[in-house]
């Protein structure tokens, strides 16, 4: 069975994140998506809120699991037994970024990284532009899921 790990912060999921996830799943038997705690950064919305956002999202996908964890993600699939981590790469910086990343978690933990490039309609979303339109009053309802529009007013 192929099971892959989609790690990030979620913060909140985006269209950017739904369209990788979505091109995902025909990849994979099972998607885990993961939310990473770093206990250093400062979040707009707590990890219960991010979960029950992604469920709402997905709560009719069997293939689609929710759960966080702090620490390394290559720990989580150690643990998990988990051989594939998901990311997107959206530009160079994406991948100047994960480069290392990937590497080091295919020779020191046998992981390998599966990487989706971002779709043309949504390559400029992140959860950070967001926040940031969230914050100040704005209408985030062309950028993120419908049923995050809902949970967030
Ligand atoms: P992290 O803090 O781990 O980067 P994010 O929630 O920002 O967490 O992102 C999680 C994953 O989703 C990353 O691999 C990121 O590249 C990907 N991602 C986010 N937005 C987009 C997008 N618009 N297109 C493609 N991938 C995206």
């Amino acid at each position: 069975m192929k099971i892959a790990v989609f790690p990030g912060s979620f913060d909140p999921i985006t269209l950017g994140h739904t369209d990788i996830i979505n091109r995902a799943l025909p990849l994979f038997d099972q998607l885990i998506i993961a939310i990473g705690i770093n206990v250093d950064k400062k979040y707009m919305f707590d990890v219960d809120k991010r979960k029950q956002m992604i469920q709402a999202v997905y709560q009719n996908e069997p293939k689609i699991t929710v759960t966080d964890y702090t620490g390394l993600t290559v720990d989580f699939c150690h643990k998990h037994h988990l051989k594939f981590i998901l990311r997107g790469l959206r530009n160079p910086a994406d991948f100047e970024f994960e480069k290392a990343i990937a590497q080091t978690n295919r020779k020191l933990g046998g992981v390998e990284t599966v990487f989706l490039l971002t779709g043309p309609d949504t390559s400029y979303i992140s959860s950070s532009i967001v926040r940031d339109i969230y914050r100040n009053g704005g209408d985030v309802s062309s950028l993120v899921p419908p049923e995050v529009v809902k949970m967030i007013k």
